[in-house]
């Protein structure tokens, strides 16, 4: 039986990629998942910024993530705000093992599966356009 929670197909409506995102979207795109650390204090700001969001320094260097976490929390959408998205989707909050969170949707799996603390890995998936995104499925 197919999953009820599947990804995009549809060409969705995203932020264009700057100066400060488009490595963590080439990545996406090469099928890897980065985030940034601090050169100075070793804290991880996620989503990308120009500064540090434990100290405010600049020098964030980009580092792979294995791709692995637990779902934190979650909700089923089953009115989408715009035509673009197919419901029913599952928009998520992911705790990675580095220890960063990150919101993203939860694929291939049943609405009654998701639980706090759900082991789940990435899993990108091409939708329409030209973006790869950084789903996660049940690990
Ligand atoms: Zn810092």
């Amino acid at each position: 039986m197919t999953p009820l929670l599947r990804a995009q197909t549809g060409d969705l409506p995203h932020a264009v990629p700057s100066e400060v995102t488009r490595p963590f979207w080439d990545a996406c795109a090469r099928g890897e998942l980065l985030f940034q650390r601090c050169e100075q204090c070793r804290s991880i700001t996620f989503p990308p910024s120009e500064h540090c969001r434990g100290c405010l320094a600049r020098g964030q260097v980009w580092e792979a993530s294995a791709g692995r976490g637990v779902l934190y929390s979650w909700t089923v959408v089953h009115r989408p705000v715009t035509p673009a998205f197919e419901p029913p989707y599952a928009a998520a909050i992911v705790t990675l093992d580095e220890g960063y969170q990150m919101l993203t949707n939860i694929i291939d799996a049943e609405p009654d599966d998701l639980r706090a603390d759900l082991p789940v890995h990435v899993s990108f998936r091409r939708t329409g356009g030209d973006l790869r995104l950084p789903y996660f499925v049940p690990a």
